[in-house]
């Protein structure tokens, strides 16, 4: 059954496969697990920037374990949801700690790291070790789910033991080839299977998918895989005014007063609950004296 789908995805892949540095042939383990933890939440578009600012001044785990916690919290500049980055600091203290500062082939080994659930540690498994494990990101389950399984894409936030089990039995025998196709999957779902128009016009395997033979039955309202888009409101959020916090810590070379925050938001009692969340998030230390800081950045107080 795979063959049929295998063939003509990987042909695709090879041609229209973006070029991307973590797919690069010289890209290591370590910067196929940065771009996989960036990627979580995030586009492609907008994490490359990052991704080759972040690749540039750490290019190994050892070199970002040598800094404070709170450079990976400047660093991340406007990714979002920064606790990958405080994360990302951990597992590169663990991986310098345990093996000697590389990233572990192994799937458990991988996924008992911070921030690591299966989708990334088989993703991080198959892309840089070329290993033969069912990658099962949204994409992937949406584009099996109509191709093979001939049905409308029904959305849910984790992969279901019968969507495991149908991406195990179509991947290839060959460890390497299995990796390639895993990643061909994933790029066939984000450039043509998409989630809200399907361009099977332009699909290669359009005559073996289910979904299509049986006519594009229709896909449960709000079905899209993706992060709800429907302008989830941001303006006047916590996690607005958060960011608008780790933006001024971020900028700033010493410690920052709470009445400097006023500049950036004027409710107190969410800017309030915003420093809570961070500290307790580990994102932002206390100082002593009053004011706060990026772990791990508070200068020797005077
Ligand atoms: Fe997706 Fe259409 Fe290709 Fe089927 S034919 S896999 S629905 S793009």
């Amino acid at each position: 059954m795979s063959t049929s789908f295998a063939e003509p995805v990987l042909a695709w892949y090879a041609r229209n496969a973006r070029d991307l540095p973590w797919r690069a042939p010289g890209a290591t383990p370590w910067a196929v697990l940065v771009s996989e933890i960036m990627l979580q939440q995030t586009p492609v578009a907008r994490v490359l920037p990052e991704y080759l600012g972040w690749m540039t001044r750490w290019p190994t785990p050892a070199a970002l374990a040598a800094e404070p916690a709170g450079e990976a919290i400047r660093q991340w500049g406007r990714l979002g949801y920064p606790r990958r980055a405080l994360r990302l600091h951990e597992t590169a203290t663990i991986l310098v700690a345990r093996y000697g500062g590389t990233v572990p082939a192994d799937l458990d080994a991988l996924r008992a790291l911070p921030g690591i659930g299966s989708y990334t540690a088989a993703a991080v498994a198959s892309f840089a070790f070329g290993q033969r494990h069912a990658v099962l990101d949204t994409n992937v389950r949406r584009v099996l789910a109509r191709l093979a399984a001939g049905q409308p894409w029904a959305g849910g936030s984790s992969a279901s033991v019968a969507e495991r089990r149908l991406a195990e039995s179509l991947l290839p025998a060959e460890p390497a080839v299995a990796a390639r196709w895993s990643v061909a999957v994933m790029e066939l779902g984000a450039l043509v299977c998409t989630a809200a128009s399907p361009r099977c016009g332009d699909c290669p395997v359009a005559r073996e998918c289910a979904w299509l033979a049986a006519g594009r039955p229709a896909e449960a309202p709000g079905a899209t895989g993706v992060a709800p888009r429907r302008t989830q409101k941001y303006e006047g959020t916590d996690r607005q005014c958060r960011g608008h916090v780790l933006t001024v810590l971020r900028a700033a070379n010493d410690p920052v007063r709470r009445a400097d925050f006023d500049a950036v938001w004027t409710g107190q009692a969410q800017l309030d609950r915003a420093l809570d969340g961070l500290v307790a998030d580990g994102l932002v230390d206390p100082l002593p004296d009053g004011r706060f800081a990026l772990p791990g950045g508070a200068p020797l107080l005077r």
